[in-house]
């Protein structure tokens, strides 16, 4: 089987005035097709320039990014945005919901904003057209119900609780239809019951046949839901496996698990 994405020798060097960040230090990465992917590592081990670059985001210093047959490294900003548009849904690590609009029109706009990027055209020229408008909040609604949203279309979303924005960005996400979810810890911040419900909500859109990968801290989330586990450290892939795999690599335990896995598995 091919991989829906396979990564070679991926570099990132930041230059920050005159220091050079080795953010990612040669990354080979095959996912494939069905997998349920989670990428664990320390604060600032790399894994959202690993993500961003996924996404298109960022250009690799060195390397090649190769999903569903196509090769980021090479396309153009407009390619690029193209390629978002028919393959990749993300959630960022920091917020990005407009507060003061509902939850329905935060997922409305979610197709456009994620191809243009353009928010200040949004705000002038929202929708292009009455019945364009009708069948994005069709579709939104849809996507809201199915997610278990529904009730809080009509709610501003900054006054919505943590958990319930972080599910209308994933309905937004859902609204240009993704093969493939890129999320970077989409749970910081959620209390357990939020968690709890997330991975609910998560496992239902794999189940619906999307590729997901997830950049994830909680340990009750990894363990509960992936198949395959990445661990990166200083910029570099140091292990992958199984949940259990993972759990006993001496060399995870050493660089990340640490206390977090003692704990984990108590009373196991
Ligand atoms: P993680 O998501 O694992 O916490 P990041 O990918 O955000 O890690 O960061 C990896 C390293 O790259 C860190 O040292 C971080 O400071 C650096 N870095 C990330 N983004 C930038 C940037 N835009 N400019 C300069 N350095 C960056
Ligand atoms: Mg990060």
């Amino acid at each position: 089987m091919e991989p829906i994405i396979r990564i070679r020798g991926l570099k990132k060097v930041y230059r920050v005035g005159e220091e050079r960040v080795r953010a990612l230090n040669g990354v080979d990465l095959d996912i494939y097709p069905g997998e349920f992917v989670c990428i664990i590592g320390r604060s600032g081990s790399g894994k959202s320039t690993l993500l961003n670059m996924m996404a298109g985001l960022e250009k690799p210093s060195r390397g090649s990014i190769v999903i569903a047959g196509e090769h980021l490294e090479k396309m153009n900003e407009k390619q690029l945005v193209d390629f978002r548009l028919r393959h990749i849904g993300f959630i960022f690590q920091q917020f990005n919901l407009f507060p003061s609009m509902t939850a329905l029109e935060n997922v409305m706009i979610g197709g456009q904003l994620h191809a243009k990027m353009n928010f200040a055209r949004f705000l002038v020229d929202p929708f292009k057209t009455k019945r364009e408008e009708e069948e994005l909040r069709e579709k939104a609604m849809e996507i809201m119900r199915f997610i278990g949203i529904e009730q809080y279309a009509d709610r501003t979303v900054g006054n919505l609780p943590y958990g319930r924005q972080k599910m209308t960005e994933l309905a937004r996400t859902l609204m240009i239809d993704p093969t493939l979810i890129l999320l970077d810890e989409p749970a910081a911040g959620l209390n357990p019951n939020e968690r709890a419900e997330f991975v609910a909500i998560i496992k239902k859109v794999y189940e619906s046949g999307k590729d997901i990968l997830l950049i994830e801290h909680n340990m009750d989330i990894i363990m509960n839901i992936s198949h395959v586990i990445t661990v990166i450290n200083h910029g570099a892939k140091i292990a992958e496996g199984t949940p259990t795999e993972i759990q006993n690599d001496p060399e995870v335990i050493r660089a990340y698990l640490g206390d977090r896995y003692k704990i984990g598995m108590e009373g196991e």
